[in-house]
């Protein structure tokens, strides 16, 4: 059996994942191939947990700008959204035989559970693949940041940030074909050029605690696994050098 390079790993799963392109809300067919993604991984016996992102339904700063709803209000919304997605991923992975619990960092406690740090190390050490959701439970603050916190709350050795795009590139890879994907990334590089594939303060936090990132398309099958068998695709951020 193929062994995995990393035993506890972070999934960061954006909004747009579960939808269809340019769309909003939750579309099946996307969810089920997320999920199959998902199995592929669990079943390499790696402890898996994940943190879903809202984009599908609200972004809060979005919100506010197109209407009279205050913003932070629009995050609070944004955080719930992320609730929803993670209630979505949890019954169509069950679906296809995985064990999850879902932890909010906002409770809502009659569908979920709450996020305690050494609960959800309890459920990866059986085996449970943890969707976080809610965000940090905190405004003005996204997913992809919450993703390097549970990180290195939970001791991950690597966050997998999937995408719709090969990984980072130097410009915006859809419609400029002159776009040069790098294959590897110091977390300066990131940060100083301001490159736009994933939030700078994520980047930061994972510097500070030594947890490498790649960044992947998730629409290539099997993507996921590879990454997690340490074969090189998309772009891998860390304090080397390119
Ligand atoms: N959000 C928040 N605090 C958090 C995480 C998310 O306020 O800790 C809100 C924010 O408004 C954000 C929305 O939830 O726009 C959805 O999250 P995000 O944009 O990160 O989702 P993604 O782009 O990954 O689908």
């Amino acid at each position: 059996m193929a062994k995995p390079k990393y035993n506890r790993v972070l999934l960061k799963v954006s909004g747009e994942g579960l939808c269809e392109k340019g769309a909003k809300g939750i579309d099946g067919p996307a969810l089920q191939k997320v999920a199959s993604e998902i199995k592929q991984v669990a079943e390499l016996g790696v402890q898996l947990c994940l943190v879903v992102g809202g984009g599908n339904i609200v972004r809060g700063a979005e919100l506010a700008r197109d209407t009279h709803i205050v913003e932070v209000t629009g995050h609070y919304m944004g955080m719930l959204g992320t609730v929803i997605n993670a209630l979505a991923i949890q019954d169509t992975l069950e679906g296809i035989g995985i064990d999850t619990r879902v932890q909010s960092a906002v409770a809502v406690d009659r569908v979920c559970e709450k996020f305690i740090r050494r609960r959800a190390i309890r459920h990866l050490e059986k085996g449970r693949v943890v969707i976080f959701a809610g965000g940090t439970g905190n405004p003005f603050v996204t997913t992809d940041t919450c993703a390097a916190l549970r990180a290195t709350e939970v001791g991950a050795q690597i966050v997998l940030k999937a995408t719709k795009v090969d990984g980072v590139y130097d410009c915006d890879p859809v419609g400029n074909p002159e776009a040069r994907r790098f294959t590897h990334l110091t977390y300066n590089d990131v940060i100083d050029q301001r490159l736009k594939v994933i939030d700078v303060s994520a980047v930061d936090m994972c510097q500070r605690n030594h947890i490498p990132l790649i960044v992947f398309n998730l629409n290539v099958p099997g993507n996921m696994r590879r990454a997690v068998l340490g074969e090189p695709i998309g772009t891998l951020i860390d304090a080397g050098q390119p």
